[in-house]
């Protein structure tokens, strides 16, 4: 979707609201973001480099879209995660219900999530989407090496650039300013191939992400965040009791969005229970999951909620959050899950492993247990694992349990790490 689509030229906010559905309007007026915005426009650069005016978030056909950081893109607040994206016919259908943005990976699904994309791009035009593809950063990485990978990236896609070209999975934050990395960026840029660089941490989110956010290289970061991160206002600590401790996560939010870096948050729905065991599981008539990226959606620093969407019930479950304040409801839902799993949800924090004295990569591995209990996928867990054994056997465990005590959540990282690697091994 091309931003002057987007951008309302009218002088109040109200007109953003003048072509929706009398009930849509109504719930969207009262959208948080449109709440804390200061108005319409901002003076800024926009997406196309022009110095401009460009709207903090606008509605248009009943989605929410809100701006990218520095980049000025606006992008729908429900998006696209493409591991995996769903089949063409309904990826097409989530194109036309609005969602503008898709997160994508060299590595997903052997390229054929960008090809995907690309397919889209052909029927849609390659205005309708923003997206951002990844590279990893794999032992001995070269420049020439990450060029490669990009430009065989664009072949996939079928298109001459991507919006956000990032760093897939970052967990060394010296790699973040890496000659090698920023020369390859800086090639592809002069060419016009990635108009932006952005990131995404999984393992170690506390020491890349400030490091991306002061360098000032990166125009946008990947966090992961979800309702487990729980540490709202003194109020609410007084009232639902702090289960966590600070994860500090919300406080790379705020540094992020301090200088307008964007922020996307993934693994929204990351969870102590599968997804369907969840959708059966209801308070005030929204399920648990929807209450959970209201919950992150809340947060207007935040321009957008990554989403797996796999069928048409998850499509409709996921789009109806779109412009829905959380609910007191829907908030004592949120707390009661996180009490009741809290001590089993790993924040991908990564302070086990740097604990670790025998380097065992304790945090890879309680990821790939979610991936397995949570998001069913096995196979990328086996994968996983099959990786991170390769690079330090679990047998060298002395059992000193530095790693749990360095764990914030209290969670059984001895425990975790001997499931992953039975399971898997
Ligand atoms: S208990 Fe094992 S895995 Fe945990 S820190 Fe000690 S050696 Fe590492
Ligand atoms: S097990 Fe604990 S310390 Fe390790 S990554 Fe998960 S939350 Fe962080």
């Amino acid at each position: 979707m091309a931003l002057s689509d987007l951008i309302d030229h009218s002088p109040g906010r109200r007109s953003f609201l003048k072509g929706l559905a009398a009930g849509t309007a109504a719930s969207l007026a009262f959208h948080p973001v449109l709440a804390a915005c200061p108005g319409p426009r901002l003076s800024m650069k926009s997406a196309t480099g022009t110095e401009g005016e460009c709207p903090q978030s606008v509605i248009k056909d009943g989605m929410v879209y809100r701006r990218l950081g520095r980049t000025g893109l606006l992008i729908s607040e429900i998006s696209l995660g493409g591991s995996p994206l769903p089949d063409e016919r309904l990826f097409f259908r989530l194109i036309e219900r609005g969602i503008n943005y898709i997160d994508a990976s060299e590595s997903y699904e052997n390229g054929n999530v960008e090809r995907l994309i690309g397919r889209a791009f052909k029927t849609f035009g390659r205005d309708k989407l923003h997206v951002h593809t990844r590279f990893h950063l794999r032992k001995s990485f070269t420049e020439a090496g990450i060029i490669a990978s990009a430009e065989a990236s664009l072949r996939r896609l079928d298109t001459d650039h991507v919006e956000v070209l990032g760093i897939h999975g970052v967990e060394d934050p010296a790699h973040l300013t890496d000659e090698r990395v920023q020369a390859a960026f800086e090639k592809l840029k002069a060419q016009g191939k990635c108009l932006f660089r952005g990131l995404t941490s999984h393992s170690n989110q506390h020491g890349v992400i400030p490091k991306a956010v002061e360098c000032g290289l990166y125009d946008m970061v990947q966090i992961g965040y979800n309702v487990f991160d729980i540490l709202e206002t003194e109020k609410d600590v007084r009232t639902y009791g702090d289960y966590l401790g600070e994860s500090g996560i919300r406080k790379l939010i705020d540094l992020a969005h301090g200088k307008d870096v964007g922020v996307i948050a993934m693994k929204v729905l990351k969870v102590g229970g599968r997804r369907q065991d969840l959708a059966a599981r209801k308070d005030g008539g929204a399920a648990l999951f929807q209450a959970m990226l209201k919950w992150a959606l809340e947060n207007v620093k935040l321009a957008s909620v990554v989403t797996e969407i796999l069928n048409e019930s998850q499509m409709e479950q996921d789009l109806a959050v779109v412009g829905r304040p959380l609910t007191s409801g829907d908030r004592r839902t949120l707390y009661a899950h996180v009490a009741a799993h809290a001590r089993e949800t790993c924040h991908f924090c990564g302070l086990c492993q740097a604990a670790c004295p025998r380097s065992i990569r304790t945090a890879d591995l309680s990821r790939s247990l979610v991936y397995f209990d949570s998001y069913e996928k096995a196979e990328r867990a086996r994968a996983q694992v099959r990786e991170t054994l390769a690079a330090g056997a679990v047998s060298a465990c002395e059992d000193c349990g530095a790693c749990e005590r360095a764990c914030p959540y209290g969670l059984s990282v001895r425990e975790r790490t001997r499931r992953a690697a039975s399971l898997f091994a």
